[in-house]
């Protein structure tokens, strides 16, 4: 068995990943270290066989606990999905960004450093990073592995950050490294912070549905398990050193996704109260707002064979029926945590 460390397992793609590994190889061992933030949640490893993985709870800035996992599990490959990794809450507080998504990639990159050596020649460190990295775009053009960085939230500076530190270690200490970023991902286990289950979530719950701006923002969306599989291209054929855009061609203003939601939700559920598409209130403005994103995925495509196996149709159904058939799942991170309220309005 090959050993594995996974940061940030308990979150929405690492929990997603984690599964997609197991349900397809049998000789990886993943060791899943994360810190269980507001957004990491073991329930979302319940699925899995129990002995197929293991769980660390510890936080990735640990420096003696990141070495002893090293020393212990001699691993042949990091996965690092540990982030903080939301846009709004990067604007209410910016210092948790700094300290995960900066140091705490440079705590592994360095620990990284110190035992991998000649006796695991196929290791590879597998950033995972964002499109977030480079700004946004007007109508037209793409997002291709040249595009210069130009991060506009906290959220992406940090990301930003710790993309250079990752392509930095490669470049001065020859750790084998491979970048991926990634557009907007969706699917089962999304925390409901985010507008897909925010969205799904407010419906059934007869809450308003909160588009900011005029709706007009475009996002390019991507299931989860699609980038899960990317992630493992990416860690088997990739070329050590490079990034990867990965993206699903999937451009879509967010105030026709929420009325896509409203629509299919009328279908599957309908409400006595009326239509879902009754609850969609415009809002403030996010501050700093990018306009659109949109990936150019040819390299991957091209190099390494990957393409999306879901279409946005495909994959929004699929989502949208998972959180109706997981209503414990949802229901008990609202008792405990988060009740869909706004993050990130900076004249709170
Ligand atoms: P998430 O917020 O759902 O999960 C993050 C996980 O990291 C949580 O389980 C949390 O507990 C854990 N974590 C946070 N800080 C930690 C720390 N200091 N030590 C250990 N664990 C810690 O995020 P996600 O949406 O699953 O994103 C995963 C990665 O993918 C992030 O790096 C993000 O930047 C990147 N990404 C996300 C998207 C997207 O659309 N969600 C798109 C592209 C890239």
């Amino acid at each position: 068995m090959k050993n594995i460390l996974i940061t940030g397992g308990c979150g929405f793609i690492g929990s997603n990943f984690v599964k997609n590994l197991l349900d397809n190889e049998t000789d990886y061992f993943p060791v899943i270290l994360d810190s269980l933030t507001y957004a990491g949640n073991k329930k979302n490893l319940d699925s899995m066989k129990n002995g197929s993985y293991h769980f660390v709870k510890g936080n990735i800035c640990d420096e003696s606990l990141v070495n002893n996992l090293f020393i212990k599990y001699n691993f042949q490959g990091v996965f690092h999905f540990a982030a903080e990794s939301h846009v709004d809450r990067s604007i209410d507080g910016p210092k948790d960004f700094i300290n995960t998504n900066i140091m705490g990639t440079y705590n592994l990159l360095e620990i990284s450093r110190k035992y991998f050596n000649e006796n695991s020649p196929n290791f590879r460190f597998i950033h995972i990073s964002t499109d977030e990295v480079y700004g946004d775009l007007d109508d037209d053009g793409f997002f291709t592995e040249k595009t210069p960085y130009n991060p506009s939230s906290p959220y992406s500076a940090s990301k930003a950050s710790s993309d250079h530190l990752v392509r930095a270690w490669n470049r001065t200490f020859g750790l084998p490294i491979i970048i991926t970023n990634c557009s907007n991902n969706y699917g089962p286990y999304q925390f409901p912070e985010k507008l897909i289950p925010l969205m799904i979530l407010n419906c059934l719950l007869w809450k308003p549905l909160p588009v900011y701006g005029d709706g007009s923002n475009i996002r390019d969306w991507l299931y989860v398990d699609d980038h899960c599989n990317a992630i493992k291209t990416v860690f088997e054929d990739g070329k050590i050193g490079e990034t990867y855009n990965i993206g699903g061609n999937n451009e879509i203003k967010n105030i026709d996704i929420v009325n896509l939601i409203c629509e299919s939700l009328d279908e599957l559920v309908p409400s006595n109260k009326g239509n879902y598409s009754n609850l969609i209130t415009f809002v403030e403005d996010r501050p700093g707002h990018d306009f659109r994103y949109a990936i150019n995925s040819e390299k991957i495509q091209k190099n390494l064979g990957w393409c999306p196996s879901e279409s946005f149709d495909t994959g929004i159904k699929k989502t949208i029926k998972w959180y109706l058939r997981n209503e414990n799942w949802w229901k008990s991170i609202q008792d405990k945590k988060y009740k869909q309220e706004r993050l990130g309005s900076v004249n709170k």
